[in-house]
Formats: C-alpha cells, structure tokens, sequence
C-alpha cells in the first residue's frame, strides 16, 4: 500500500512502482483525486481506442487495475471511475497524461503462472495469451 506523488503520471508511476517492487502478476486498487484525466475508449467497430481528456479537478471514486506482461515488462492495465463537483461521473481505460493530485493505492502481487498480453487478432487488443 501507498501514496503516489503529487503532479506524477497516475499509470506511469503505477508502472514503476511494479517493476521497481518487481511484480509482473498482481491487482491494484485505489482511490484519491487526479487534476487533470487521460481517459479512452475503444471503439469495437473501428479497433481504436478514443481519447477523451478532462483537464480539471476530479475524484477518483475507483480505479481498479491488473499487472501482467507486455513485452517481457510488467504492465498495467488499468480502469478509473472519476466524479466531478456535482456528482456526475466518468469512467474508461487509463491513459497516460492524467495527474494525480492525492491518491491511495493497494498493490497485491499474486503468484502463478506468468501473463503475457500478445494482439488478439479478433478485437485488435492485447489480451492474454491462453488462459489460467
Ligand atoms: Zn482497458
């Protein structure tokens, strides 16, 4: 469990600390606020994530999010649900660009066999390679 540092890029620095901690299996959790999101959507039709950017203060009412490997590194795949001034939320993939203002974070490394994302030619994502 931690803090994250305040102006760090929220899935940058969640992808640090997993190599840094050296965990290529595990869940992470968390909570705060962010001053700025990067979210995206993806497009099933079209095979492309959409970006959708919302440069100001909101709660991170949930972020949820797994470690696996791209590449031969640890990965994070992560989803946020942020909530505006009025209660209104918003939600999708995390992207690179958003900024944490405070956030509290769980990071469970797990054991078991290794998961390496490769391109899953039917959705154009990178998913996991068989299954556990
Ligand atoms: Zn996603």
């Amino acid at each position: 469990m931690g803090r994250l540092t305040f102006g760090a890029d929220l899935l940058e620095e969640l992808g640090e600390i997993c190599r840094r901690e050296t965990v290529d299996l595990g869940w992470i959790a968390g909570l705060g606020a962010v001053s700025k999101a990067c979210l995206a959507y993806y497009d099933q039709r079209k095979h492309e994530y959409q970006s959708l950017v919302i440069d100001r203060p909101l709660e991170i009412t949930n972020l949820v999010g797994n470690v696996s490997l791209r590449d031969g590194s640890p990965f994070v795949h992560a989803h946020v649900t942020l909530a505006d001034g009025a209660g209104h939320a918003y939600g999708g993939h995390l992207a690179a660009g958003t900024i944490v203002f405070a956030c509290e974070y769980v990071l469970e490394a797990l054991s078991g066999p290794a998961l390496e994302r490769a391109l899953d030619e039917t959705t154009g994502l990178y998913l996991w390679k068989g299954s556990v």
